[in-house]
């Protein structure tokens, strides 16, 4: 039987959504992962420290008896984000990034920033201190494809900013391009990107071919073949610029499954099979520690998690469950649409 034993991993992508979706969501986060960034996209946004603070609470009370996990909060920011709050939140241990949405860019994001002029005081305080922003990578015009948001937000707005504000650490998030990995790679500084489980496995195909499918459905909408392959090969390269993100982000199904669905792949339940599956695809297990539990400390700023969680191959597929059921309803589970043979032990 093969095995492999890595640092405990952590998630710098994570959507815990708030009351009984939370309660009903956290655990299968909470069982295999540390840490985990979460996103302040509520309704209404976690925009202040203080907000932070209350969610957080709520967090940590869901957390399922035994399991040792810690949610690293971050900020929404808006076109009125006070500095001061800021540094704040950061002194005080609790803030580990600020967060950027492109108006009307996913779930709940209308409240995001419009015009970039008005975020530049609190984004230079950020530069000072050395606080994170994690970014939406995606322009929302309507003019631009949805297809080639991406490249276009690289160009017409992270370029920009990073030229105007180069000590501003900036992780783009859940990249999903092979501009965004170029991107990344030819940075000097600054700049690091996390990568989701389900962009490595699907492309668009899996969302359009045979009928639509709308639980592979999340944005930034998954590419053509060749930007999966792209994604590939910079999360098992090691390069400390890449690690995990998993964008898990519950709807219940009827939200999903609508003439106007939600976007969000729900990963929680089956990342670290997948990824185990992936990387020994690439013959790549040997960085799969890299990834998952010491890039994005290191990013972060943070030291790796002292515990280990071990993967161990079964000879029968692992069965994990299609759907979980939560106190707002059904959630489906990612299908990666291949058996899966490692299993956390
Ligand atoms: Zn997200």
């Amino acid at each position: 039987m093969k095995s492999i034993t890595l640092r405990r991993p952590d998630d710098w992508h994570l959507h815990l959504r708030d009351g009984a979706m939370l309660e009903g969501v956290i655990g299968d986060t909470s069982r295999h992962f540390g840490r985990a960034i979460i996103m302040p996209n509520l309704v209404p946004p976690v925009v202040t420290t203080a907000d932070a603070i209350a969610y957080r609470e709520r967090i940590v009370k869901a957390i399922p008896p035994g399991d040792r996990f810690e949610p690293l909060m971050t900020l929404y920011l808006t076109e009125h984000t006070s500095p001061d709050d800021v540094e704040e939140g950061k002194n005080s241990g609790l803030i580990h990034a600020v967060k950027l949405y492109p108006a009307g860019a996913t779930t709940n994001s209308h409240g995001g920033v419009r015009d970039m002029d008005k975020a530049m005081p609190v984004l230079e305080r950020m530069a000072k201190i050395g606080l994170p922003l994690c970014v939406h990578g995606e322009v929302t015009t309507p003019e631009v494809d949805i297809f080639d948001r991406e490249a276009v937000f690289i160009e017409t707005v992270l370029e920009p900013l990073r030229k105007r504000l180069p000590e501003l650490k900036i992780t783009m998030e859940h990249v999903t391009t092979q501009d965004g990995v170029d991107y990344i790679k030819a940075s000097k500084a600054n700049l690091a990107g996390s990568i989701t489980t389900h962009h490595l496995i699907i492309n668009r195909n899996a969302i359009l071919v045979g009928g639509i499918k709308p639980h592979y459905y999340c944005l930034p909408v998954a590419k053509r073949e060749e930007h999966r392959l792209a994604l590939r090969a910079a999360a098992t390269s090691g390069d400390k610029r890449f690690f995990l993100g998993t964008d898990s982000a519950p709807h219940v199904d009827p939200l999903k499954e609508c003439a106007c669905g939600c976007a969000g792949v729900y990963t929680s339940v089956n990342t670290m099979s997948c990824l185990a599956h992936v990387f020994e695809q690439d013959n790549a297990l040997d960085r799969l520690e890299a990834f998952t539990s010491l890039n994005g400390p290191a990013w972060y700023g943070l030291a790796p998690n002292e515990e280990t969680i071990t993967l161990v191959k079964r000879d029968e597929p692992v069965s994990f469950p299609a759907k979980i059921e939560t106190g707002d309803g059904t959630v489906t589970v990612f299908d990666p649409m291949f058996p899966l043979h490692w299993d956390v032990a």
